[in-house]
């Protein structure tokens, strides 16, 4: 019997949700996948866990044509009714938290608990969409022009692409669809390859309720493929009037000046770089706690985890003493067994970039101060790792995607922000201060400018309710919650005349009109 047979006898889970040894990678109302074979591995033991058949260019064409004719359909259903269907997916996945957390644990490496947290911020979004179905509005503004009113109407875009990463394989899926789906779109997901399975797991789940409901599944359609394949044909294709893309700051630069070049629309969710400020008068411990999660939560890989921890130089060594105490705490796990904190990272290349990561710093200075090992185990585990640099070391303005923190020393609260402002990067931000001064210069225009800024809380862990994303080259984009359904919209300016006259803007005559009496 094939290895991830003998794997997939064991883990319920899978069975559970739908997936097979080998499983098609596009949906579009059927499934079908008659591209290339992939093989999905788990970080935590490097096995095959099953396989995925990638989608060809004629698949995503006939997605593409599938889309098309539930457009209108779509498009026409009263918003409300299209929150019932997004409130029915929020309810399949409740049903379904367990399993496919466990499935986001195994196949993406991070514990559990974050696992099923993914899924939960999914049912999250769901319960705010369907609220927001019935809420999504524009103005009425006064006219300058009597018998005249200006409305502004939000009507659905069309089609909407999302491409996303390997380390919110659920999560980022769910941040868009939800809010696209009420705001009328048809919708095509290209998840990152390495977590298909999830792809797939989160696809069936949503495919279920458009079917049961008779609606056309290719409202909600999955292309499973490369990003050089599928996720090119995606991006170069006219037809897709909003492209949403998490993923690098190197990919999503070229995802920007394609879609923009064909004057599509983009929401970027780019590579973070992200600080922590401790003040002098902060809560030691709660900052403490806040950077050891940060940091080290999900191995490292959150593009809001903490790279950059800024400690003033009174409290410097004592707290570098307790951090590195806590770190040498934290053992290694499978990321399925209860209690772990640390599981792996995803794959090799995160471990080579760790490594190589490390010999670049240490080039440039910096000094180990707990970790830098790769762990000697089964899967992919390295050793959560503190380092002390130089700010100005040229490493520090880039985002390394693995558990290394680094820790670097401040004087004053104005050269803190300015060294958090420095980097290319602004995604998240905190800081830790009791000084209501210091919190409102922080959030203010001298302040933090990245993306999300937090006072008292760590830079991971942003809540759905709130617009989600980064400024520079974290892209610029912005999801979720607030008024980000507004991206997912055409908006219309109408000007609607219930007079029998013709009064020009700007009090503008045009004598036609005059000469005619
Ligand atoms: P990646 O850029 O390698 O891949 C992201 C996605 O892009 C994948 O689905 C991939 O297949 C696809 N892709 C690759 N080349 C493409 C191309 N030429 N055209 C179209 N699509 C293409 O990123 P990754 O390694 O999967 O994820 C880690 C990165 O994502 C980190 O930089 C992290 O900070 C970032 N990230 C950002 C956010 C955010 O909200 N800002 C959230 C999660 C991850």
């Amino acid at each position: 019997m094939p290895e991830e047979r003998i794997i997939s006898r064991f883990l319920q889970f899978l069975k559970e949700l739908g997936i097979e040894a080998e499983n098609p990678g596009v949906y579009n109302g059927k499934w079908c996948g008659s591209g290339d074979v992939f093989t999905s591995y788990s970080p935590y033991n490097g096995k095959p866990i099953a396989r995925v058949r990638f989608g060809t260019e004629a698949e995503y064409e006939e997605t593409i044509q599938a889309m098309d004719a539930a457009q209108s359909d779509w498009a026409n259903m009263p918003a409300p009714a299209r929150g019932e269907i997004v409130r029915q997916i929020g309810v399949a996945l409740r049903e379904k938290l367990e399993p496919l957390g466990a499935l986001i644990s195994l196949e993406m490496g991070k514990i559990k608990p974050e696992g099923v947290g993914e899924v939960q911020e999914f049912v999250d979004i769901c319960d705010l969409a369907t609220g927001l179905s019935r809420c999504i509005s524009g103005q009425i503004i006064p006219s300058e022009r009597p018998g005249h009113t200006l409305l502004e109407m939000y009507n659905p875009l069309g089609k909407v692409g999302i491409i996303s990463a390997f380390n919110f394989p659920c999560a980022v899926y769910g941040w868009n669809l939800a809010i696209s789906m009420i705001a009328g779109n048809v919708n095509v997901w290209k998840g990152a390859s390495s977590v298909s399975l999830v792809t797939i797991a989160c696809t069936k789940i949503v495919a279920g309720v458009l079917e049961a409901n008779g609606l056309p599944g290719a409202i909600c359609s999955t292309v499973l493929g490369g990003g050089r394949t599928i996720g090119e044909k995606l991006i170069n294709d006219k037809r897709i009037n909003l492209m949403s893309f998490t993923g690098s700051t190197e990919v999503g630069r070229r995802v920007s000046e394609i879609v923009h070049k064909r004057f599509g629309r983009t929401i970027l969710e780019l590579g973070g770089n992200n600080a922590t400020v401790v003040m002098p008068d902060a809560d030691l411990d709660l900052a403490l706690r806040a950077s050891l999660f940060g940091a080290v939560g999900t191995a490292g890989q959150r593009c809001t985890s903490l790279r950059r921890l800024y400690l003033h130089s009174s409290q410097y060594d004592d707290f570098v003493g307790k951090l590195v105490a806590a770190y040498k705490s934290i053992q290694p796990g499978s990321p399925l067994e209860e209690g772990t904190l640390l599981g792996p990272v995803h794959n090799a290349s995160q471990v080579k970039e760790f490594q190589e990561g490390l010999v670049e710093i240490k080039k440039q200075g910096g000094k180990v101060l707990v970790g830098g090992e790769v762990y000697d185990k089964e899967g992919f585990y390295v050793q959560p790792t503190i380092i002390e640099i130089d700010p100005k070391a040229p490493i520090v303005q880039r985002e390394l995607f693995v558990p290394i923190l680094y820790v670097l020393k401040f004087d004053t609260l104005e050269e803190a922000i300015a060294a958090n402002n420095s980097v290319p990067q602004g995604l998240s931000s905190s800081i830790f201060t009791t000084d209501m001064k210091n919190m409102f210069k922080w959030i203010g225009p001298a302040g933090s400018d990245t993306g999300l800024v937090n006072v008292n809380v760590g830079t991971s862990g942003a809540e759905i309710g709130g617009a989600f994303g980064g400024e520079k080259d974290t892209g610029g984009g912005r999801e979720s919650g607030s008024d980000a359904w507004k991206q997912y919209m055409r908006r219309s300016t109408c000007t609607v005349n219930f007079s029998t006259e013709l009064p020009l803007a700007q009090g503008l005559t045009f004598g036609v009109g005059d000469a005619a009496e």
